[in-house]
């Protein structure tokens, strides 16, 4: 097989022959498709992050098909489409495991992080937070669903949304603000607005591009995100890795509102007059994702009608997406092809 490795910290990442691993009990080889680039993957590589595998394969939005069964794995088929999310692997035992909550299990094992990943032609997987992709689709469209769209979702429901067991049941965000317009705002602008939201989206200030990108998507008013929005916000979900963003979104957000920071990693949160809190603001971060997300998240997908927009690299090109996500050049998602 071949892979990107990032080999140390703030490298660029190297291809590199390997040979093919075979499947323990319990995991699957996967014979990679599309591997979507995350902002997480760039956090990664740039050691803001810590303690990740290395030398390691970056890359958990991982679309592609069953190569090889090991043992003791039912219901997946050789040949069938799957995808393999960021959770890669949980106790099952933990105070959070048994509660529901395995996005915060106390030792689990994250896709392209702790374990290796999809930039590469192959890759191994447990089976059980794997995902069977039966809709018909482009498999370059589909991997951005597996990060970007299941943490969007994630964040999206703890901002409230309708019946989702938001924070507070009828209370939804009809108001609701998208500040970092990339891959997860891009596929959750859509859902929002189909299910009836007005979508404020806020981009760095002049990018007009993205502006229209997100009008056309659904979004009712998009500005900069130094702007005030025309209405008071219900709730606001933060996907920039940019911390002064909390007190703007706060400053946006109407009494009881509240605010999402949905990325892995922020800049410090500067320091803010508690007047910006009070009145029952709160602000929430979110913390990878549970297999009941993906399930749920993959669900609403079709009835949607969500469409992505991505930039195809090949698998060699990998620290070009990086370099151009990092730049912000991208508009929607970046997707290596190996
Ligand atoms: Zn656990
Ligand atoms: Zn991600």
């Amino acid at each position: 097989m071949r892979a990107m490795v990032l080999e140390k910290s703030r490298a660029l990442l190297l291809m590199r022959e390997r040979p093919t691993p075979a499947p323990a009990a319990g995991e699957i080889l996967v014979e990679v498709a599309a591997c979507g680039v995350c902002r997480t993957d760039l956090h990664v590589v740039d050691g803001e992050l810590p303690n990740p595998k290395l030398p390691l394969i970056p890359g958990h939005e991982i679309v592609g098909r069953v190569a090889v069964l090991g043992a003791e794995v039912a219901g997946l088929a050789v040949g069938e489409r799957i995808g393999v999310p960021w959770l890669g692997y949980t106790c099952g035992v933990c105070s959070y495991c048994r509660s529901g909550r395995e996005n915060l299990c106390d030792r689990p094992l994250f896709t392209g992080y702790t374990r290796d990943g999809g930039y590469a032609t192959h890759a191994l997987a447990d089976a059980r937070y794997c995902f069977p992709l039966p809709e018909r689709r482009d498999d370059a469209e589909i991997a951005p669903f597996l990060c970007a769209g299941l943490i969007g979702w994630r964040s999206y429901r703890m901002a409230g949304a309708r019946g989702q067991g938001g924070y507070a049941e009828g209370a939804s965000p009809d108001a609701l603000g998208l500040y970092g317009f990339g891959a997860a705002a891009h596929i959750l602008a859509q859902i929002a607005a189909w299910q009836g939201r007005r979508v404020y989206a806020f981009t760095r200030r002049d990018d007009t591009a993205a502006q229209v990108f997100a009008k056309s998507l659904g979004a009712v008013w998009a500005g900069g995100s130094d702007e005030m929005p025309p209405e008071s916000l219900d709730a606001a979900i933060i996907f920039a890795p940019v911390g002064a963003l909390v007190p703007l979104a706060l400053k946006a957000v109407k009494k009881g509102g509240r605010v999402v920071c949905g990325g892995i990693h922020m800049s410090d949160i500067p320091s803010f007059p508690y007047r910006l809190l009070w009145e029952e603001r709160d602000v929430v971060s979110v913390a990878n994702l549970t297999r009941a997300d993906a399930r749920e998240f993959l669900d609403i997908v079709p009835q949607a009608g969500v469409k992505t927009e991505v930039t195809r690299y090949p698998l060699a090109a990998a620290n070009g997406a990086l370099a151009d996500l990092r730049e912000g050049r991208l508009q929607g998602a970046a997707v290596l092809i190996p």
